[in-house]
Order: C-alpha cells, then sequence, then structure tokens
C-alpha cells in the first residue's frame, strides 16, 4: 500500500487549515495467514469555513500576476507537499478525450485515470455538458480534487470560424486579428474550454508545406505583430475572467522549415538565421505573455525540439524569462524513439530535463519517470518544478476557486455562434480577401443580369472553414452558391453547374476530403460535367468559377509537390476562357499557389483562402464592390515550384541578377528555365480603386544611437472608390559584419481613402529597428547607410536613405 505524504497543514490566505486524518489508517486483521481487512481512509475533511477559504483563491490579476506568486507560491507549496509521485506525475499528463462521450465518461478508461488523480488535462471534449461531467470526477472523485485544464485547437474561431490564419495574416488589421482572438476565447470558453492551442507563428518559406495555412506567412516583424494581437485577445489582461482564455504558442521552434515542405521533416539551420529570420514571433508571444509553450515535432541542431534543452529552458526561460508552461505535441516524447534518441525511458527523462512539463497524450512521464527518478535519471526537484507550472496554470484560470468556471450552460446557448459574431466573421473574411488579378476591371461585379456559377468549390459549405476548424458546425457555414443567391435575390439570374471534381484522381480526392469535408464525387463522366458547364456559361454575362483546393488539401501533414490547381480543374478553367466570356476565378486555398498559368488566361483573380462560416456572403460583398478589397499576401507567390522556397527578404549573393530580370544571364545567380522574381510578391495585393505615393520625406538624412528619424509619404486615392490601403515600410542594410536581407519590413499602417483623398503618413524609426543579430548574437545596429523604400508591396517602392551614424 502506497503511504501518502502527512501534510500537516495548509497556509491559504493566512489562515491555517488543519487537515484532518491525513494519513493512512491501515488496519490490518490477521486471520489464519488471511488478511482480512485493509481499510484506507484518505481523508481531507474541513470544516465549511475552512473548505471555503481552501477554495476561494482570490482572482489573480493576469498583467500583474507576477507581484502575486508569493500567495500563489504559497498554496501552490502546501499542495505539492500533499501529492504523491503519482499524483505530480498525473498533473503533467494530457491524454485526449478519446472514449469520453456523455454519460459513460464514469465508467471509461480515463475516467479511471482521473479518479486516480493521474490526469492533469484533457483536450478536444467538446460541450460544457461532457466537460462538467468530467470535470467533476476530478474534484470529487480524485483524492486532491485538482481540476483539470480542458484544452483545443481553437485556431481561427471556435463555432463562429474565421478565415485561415493565412488568409486573416493577409489583412494587417491587428485590431481586428485580435478581435478574432477574443471571439474566439469567449465562444471557446463559454463551451468549457479554458486552454487553446494557438497562436501557430511558425514562419515558413515554403508552400509545398500544408501548414503554411495555420500561420501568418514569411515575415518575422509582421508575424511578430499577429503574435502579440492573438495573445492579448485570447488571454485579455486577466486570465482568471471566465471569457479569456489561456493561449499556446506553438510550434516551438522552427516547424515551418521543415525540409522539401514535407511535415514533420528534419531542420537544419543557423543560429544567425533563426534568431534573425524565425525565432521572433515566438519571442514576441513570451513577451505579450503567452502562458503556454508548445514544443514542436522537429529537430533543431540535432536534437528534437521536445528533448533540447538549449531550446526549451536556456533560450526559452533563461534568455526570454518564460514563467508559464510548455506541452510537446502530439506524442512529441514518443517520437524521440523513431527520431533515435532512446527508448521511451529515455526520451521521457530527456524532454523533463530539457524542460517539457506536460506530456500530450504519449503517458511516457507518467509510465517512466518513477524509474528513472529511482536511478537517478531525473529529480525530484524537476518534477515538482513541472507540477508547479501546471498548477499555476490552473490558479491563474481560476479553476482552484471555481472548477466550473467555464462550465456555463446559459453561456453556451446565448454566446456561441451569434448572429454579432457572425456578422464580424463576414467583415474579416472580406476583409482577408486578396484581389491578385483585375483586368480592365471585370470586378465589381453587377447585381444584374445573368451569372454563371462554376467549379467543385461552389457549392461546399463543408470546405468553407477550412482546415483546423475543430469546433466548427461545418454544414452551418454559408457556401459561395448560397451568398450569391441571398445577395442578388431577383435581381440577377445565378446559374450553376459543378463543371468537374475536385481531382481526375479519385485516390488524391479522397485524401484531401477527409474529417466531413466532402465534396462528393460527381458519377457523371468528365466531358457531361463540362458540357453542362459549358452550356449554362453560353447564357451567361459573366463567368465565376469557384476553383482551387479543397480545406483538407493544406494543414498537418498535407504538404503538396505540385502546387497548382487541380488538373479537373485547370482543364475545366481553360474551357471557360475559351469561351470568350469574361471569367473571374475565386481562388480557395490554403497556401500560395502556382498560378503562373491562371494568371495570364483569367481576367480577375480573388484568393478567398477558406474564409470561415459565413465565407459566400463575404466572398459576394467582394465580388460586388460591397466591400473593396484590401488584403495583401503574407507570403511570396512563386512562378514555379522550382523557385521554392522563395521570399522577399532574401540575401543578395555574390552575383546578383540585379535589375535584369527576365533574361538568363550566365554566372549570375538565376535559372536557364525561370525568372527569379515570383508571380506576386510579399506584400502584394489590388483593390478596386488606385494609389498613388509621393513625397518620400526623412526629417533628416541622419540618424544616432539614441536618436529616431521620421519618414513621411503622401498616399492619395487616384481612382474611382473609397478603399483601404496597407502603406509599407522596408529598410536595408546596406553594409554589415554580416550580410543582411535585400529588404525588411519594418512598419505599415493601414489606412482608409475616400476617392480623391490624399493622407501624408509618418513612420518613426529608433535605432532599435536597424537591429539585428551579429555573428556572436549580439542585437546590435551598426553605423553606416540605409535605404529606406515606401510603398504599395515589397517591391514598387519609393526609395531614400539615411545614415546611422556613432
Ligand atoms: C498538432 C498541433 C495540435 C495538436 C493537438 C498536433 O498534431 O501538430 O498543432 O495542437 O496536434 O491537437
Amino acid at each position: 500500500m502506497e503511504n501518502y505524504p502527512a501534510g500537516e497543514g495548509i497556509h491559504i490566505n493566512s489562515i491555517r487549515i488543519k487537515i484532518m486524518n491525513h494519513s493512512i489508517s491501515k488496519i490490518s486483521i490477521l486471520k489464519k495467514n488471511l488478511v482480512i481487512l485493509a481499510v484506507c481512509v484518505i481523508s481531507l475533511s474541513l470544516n465549511a469555513q475552512e473548505k471555503a477559504d481552501l477554495t476561494k483563491s482570490e482572482t489573480i490579476d493576469y498583467s500583474a500576476w507576477k507581484a502575486d506568486e508569493v500567495q500563489m507560491n504559497k498554496k501552490i507549496d502546501s499542495l505539492l507537499s500533499l501529492m504523491t509521485l503519482e499524483e505530480k506525475l498525473g498533473q503533467l499528463n494530457l491524454p485526449s478525450s478519446g472514449d469520453i462521450t456523455t454519460g459513460a465518461s464514469q465508467s471509461s478508461d480515463i475516467a479511471k485515470k482521473i479518479e486516480e488523480g493521474k490526469v492533469g488535462g484533457l483536450f478536444n471534449i467538446k460541450s460544457v455538458e461532457k466537460i462538467k461531467e468530467v470535470q467533476r470526477i476530478a474534484v470529487e472523485k480524485s483524492r486532491l480534487k485538482i481540476p483539470l485544464i480542458f484544452g483545443m485547437d481553437v485556431i481561427h474561431g471556435y463555432e463562429t470560424t474565421f478565415p485561415i490564419p493565412l488568409g486573416l495574416s493577409s489583412s494587417w488589421n491587428m485590431e481586428m486579428i485580435k478581435k478574432t482572438a477574443q471571439i474566439a476565447a469567449k465562444e471557446a470558453t463559454a463551451d468549457g474550454i479554458n486552454w487553446t492551442f494557438s497562436p501557430m507563428v511558425d514562419i515558413s518559406r515554403d508552400p509545398r508545406w500544408g501548414r503554411v495555412s495555420e500561420g501568418s506567412g514569411e515575415d518575422p516583424y509582421l508575424g511578430g505583430k499577429i503574435a502579440k494581437a492573438m495573445v492579448h485577445g485570447y488571454q485579455g489582461d486577466n486570465l482568471s475572467k471566465n471569457n479569456t482564455i489561456l493561449s499556446c504558442v506553438k510550434h516551438f521552434a522552427l516547424y515551418g522549415a521543415s525540409e522539401a515542405g514535407r511535415d514533420y521533416n528534419t531542420v537544419d539551420m543557423s543560429r544567425i538565421r533563426m534568431y534573425n529570420e524565425y525565432l521572433s514571433p515566438y519571442k514576441a508571444a513570451i513577451d505579450a505573455g503567452v502562458a503556454s509553450v508548445m514544443a514542436s515535432f522537429n529537430e533543431i541542431d540535432g536534437i528534437p525540439a521536445t528533448g533540447n534543452k538549449w531550446l526549451l529552458t536556456d533560450l526559452l526561460r533563461s534568455d526570454w524569462n518564460f514563467g508559464g508552461f510548455v506541452v510537446t505535441d502530439y506524442t512529441g516524447i514518443n517520437e524521440m524513439t523513431d527520431h533515435g534518441m532512446g527508448d521511451l525511458q529515455t526520451v521521457s527523462a530527456l524532454a523533463l530535463n530539457a524542460g517539457v512539463d506536460m506530456d500530450m497524450v504519449g503517458e511516457g512521464f507518467i509510465s517512466t519517470l518513477k524509474k528513472s527518478l529511482e536511478e537517478g535519471k531525473v529529480n525530484m526537484e524537476q518534477i515538482d518544478q513541472a507540477v508547479r507550472r501546471m498548477l499555476e496554470a490552473k490558479f491563474q484560470l481560476g479553476l482552484f476557486e471555481d472548477p466550473y468556471k467555464y462550465c456555463d450552460e446559459n453561456r453556451a446557448k446565448t454566446e456561441i455562434f451569434t448572429d454579432e459574431n457572425r456578422a464580424f466573421s463576414r467583415k474579416v473574411a472580406a476583409e482577408s480577401m486578396v484581389l491578385l488579378k483585375n483586368k480592365d476591371n471585370i470586378l465589381p461585379l453587377k447585381k444584374s443580369g445573368t451569372i454563371a456559377l462554376i467549379g467543385p468549390l461552389a457549392d461546399t459549405s463543408e470546405n468553407m472553414a477550412g482546415t483546423w476548424s475543430v469546433a466548427t458546425k461545418q454544414e452551418k457555414s454559408n457556401s459561395l452558391l448560397d451568398g450569391l443567391q441571398s445577395i442578388v435575390g431577383k435581381k440577377a439570374t445565378i446559374l450553376y453547374a459543378k463543371g468537374s471534381n475536385l481531382d481526375y484522381d479519385l485516390e488524391f480526392e479522397k485524401n484531401a476530403t477527409m474529417f466531413g469535408k466532402e465534396i462528393p464525387r460527381d458519377g457523371r463522366t468528365d466531358q457531361q460535367l463540362l458540357d453542362e458547364a459549358l452550356a449554362i456559361a453560353s447564357k451567361a454575362d459573366v463567368i465565376v468559377a469557384a476553383l482551387g483546393e479543397s480545406a483538407e488539401m493544406s494543414g498537418e501533414s498535407s504538404s503538396r509537390t505540385n502546387i497548382s490547381i487541380p488538373q479537373s480543374q485547370k482543364d475545366l478553367l481553360k474551357a471557360l476562357v475559351k469561351t470568350g466570356k469574361p471569367v473571374v476565378l475565386v481562388l480557395f486555398n490554403g497556401r500560395p499557389l502556382v498560378l503562373t498559368e491562371e494568371n495570364e488566361s483569367v481576367g480577375a483573380i480573388l484568393d478567398v483562402w477558406f474564409p470561415g462560416s459565413e465565407a459566400g456572403l463575404a466572398i459576394s460583398d467582394v465580388l460586388f464592390g460591397d466591400v473593396n478589397p484590401s488584403a495583401k499576401i503574407t507570403a511570396t507567390f512563386p512562378r514555379s515550384v522550382g523557385q521554392i522556397p522563395l521570399y522577399y527578404n532574401h540575401k543578395n549573393t555574390g552575383r546578383p541578377l540585379g535589375n535584369k530580370e527576365g533574361k538568363f544571364e550566365k554566372f549570375r545567380s538565376n535559372y536557364i528555365d525561370e525568372r527569379n522574381e515570383p508571380l506576386y510578391p510579399f506584400g502584394y495585393g489590388l483593390s478596386y480603386t488606385t494609389f498613388s505615393y509621393d513625397n518620400l520625406k526623412l526629417s533628416s538624412d541622419k540618424i544616432s544611437e539614441d536618436g529616431s528619424i521620421e519618414v513621411s509619404v503622401e498616399v492619395k486615392n487616384t481612382g474611382d472608390y473609397d478603399g483601404k490601403e496597407i502603406v509599407q515600410l522596408y529598410l536595408r542594410d546596406l553594409v554589415g559584419s554580416v550580410t543582411r536581407p535585400v529588404k525588411e519590413l519594418k512598419g505599415f499602417q493601414k489606412i482608409t481613402l475616400k476617392k480623391g483623398e490624399t493622407k501624408t503618413l509618418i513612420f518613426k524609426l529608433s535605432v532599435e529597428d536597424l537591429k539585428f543579430y551579429n555573428y556572436d548574437l549580439d542585437f546590435v545596429a551598426e553605423p553606416g547607410v540605409f535605404e529606406v523604400f515606401v510603398g504599395t508591396n515589397s517591391v514598387s517602392n519609393l526609395k531614400s536613405e539615411f545614415e546611422l551614424v556613432k
């Protein structure tokens, strides 16, 4: 029989609470060599007042939680002193919800573990009812009644779903992005969830990687701003409020740099590149106060992130002062065995020693750490430290005070998928759509005449929310067909035909339409589908082709080597263009695609990503000009896969092609068979109106070490519509002690300009903006000349220069 620690008493709010009988009463009666009875009485019997005091922990102000550390620490010390080793390891265990279903939870395997104190939290259970039921097991049946934490991948909204993160980032609208996180937090917490595995801030320069859809593109500066907006949106300024949620930045680190864009693949990168080009969004999330970090699947410097002490302790905790907890990714510990790091016991000890606090799904901690402790491979302080961090998180969430804090049926009924949230989602979606081409102003469309809507993505509400939309109710999203019909009503005729299947290849189609995100295969022949499409096209004034990827063609484990529109749809589009009618391509995609042919042939291209719950209405808003598009891409669109990785902030090389683009030059850095430049550069996106840039001025041509400089520019709306413009500022450090990128984003402003209106914008640059990590990884600004560029994207800019003087 196990001996429980005999905690004498615990101090809470300076009130000594006596733990009565907190010891094992062991009555053994030996009768004819038989143990007849062994009774264990474990009781935490407190009188009513004491119990009230124990459960009523003060509200912690998140923004100042360190100030309250003493109180929290005292309480946690007391609790820790009562815990057995098994209970401690239980707090570090995060199984997935598995077989929990309402009613059946009491008898499930998970329930048994919860009762035994072997579970610290669960994830991906949905509904207040179920979560309440499971929490009840923890707080009523487990010995120490420690509440569980409930996590979920609330990545881009909860039931009200917003555009996929790559789309959202294209809005460059930080207030709006923050509000999407606030709404997600509000809905998720109304449904019992108190921890989200978001934001995902992995920089990626490789659109073959399916998870580019979950991040904010290729730029570390913009990525950092978005990370901050999301963490603030989720966590608010007080984690213990019932409508804020604990956020988890992921995947730490460098997951987006997996070789060849193949998911879970090896990452190998110099420290100087990491520091200058990949780490800043994670750091921005930490600085914004994110309360948890998820370790990534990939290796870093030859050691998987999950077991990498340099990453999880030296960098994260010592250099960046992270005070929250670290969770592995799904079976991240176990996977280190396949990485070649040893058996489960070895890799579990490696993870704990590296700085992991919570083990997602793999149960390596709970099954092996006891043995490792006995063998001296880990020590008790490390285990206590990890447990402490988990308890702190629960404490900050207010779960000790009220374990059912996030389980309010009334909120679940009234605060989820509300009209207000859906209206906001529609607005956000429209502001995330990028107009890639608009020859002869085909767009906006008129709400009259006949519109032929054609394509396999036109009538599929299931695919509108995109990847990683765990909580969304797919059938409730409106499709493009729904949206167009409801907006035009009787004013115009909408004719619809599917035109083609998602792809010719049935197997591919199956892999691309999982998790209920079906696009049922049409049994007719390809020719029959095409004939029907051409027949309705012949009756129309304009063709809207809804083509691209299905939702599950991007996201986790959805890497592609061919990032074009699938062939069946390409052929359909060619046939539609051949009709001579104006064709608008409404493009659904979770990544930058190669659109070189489409860009040549089609009149207009509107990139709508996966717009979320209000997809159809939001796309219609933009197509008809009720919303003027203003988004700009945050990841470069290549001309061909062979150019990848392709990104705007590249180095110059010793043999740059310079401005001789378009002509092959021997012994220069270029291709025999392709240009260097992308199809659409970072920061690119059109509007129904046009903008001109003029009068770029600097307040000085010199900046001193503690000084700053103002950059001003005039931007004029020169077209026929009111519109929004994202004005971008880039810098180039011309001479450095290490090579510097040809351009780096250092500022942006999203402004609204009425038709004909001009605004003068001012950007303030300080020496901080000129800093980078040098060879010794010191963050420095080096004297010398800097070029400054201001413009409408990363290529078309006005240019000036200034000097940093010592
Ligand atoms: C993903 C994470 C996710 C986790 C839990 C993993 O496969 O990489 O992003 O948060 O599963 O669902």
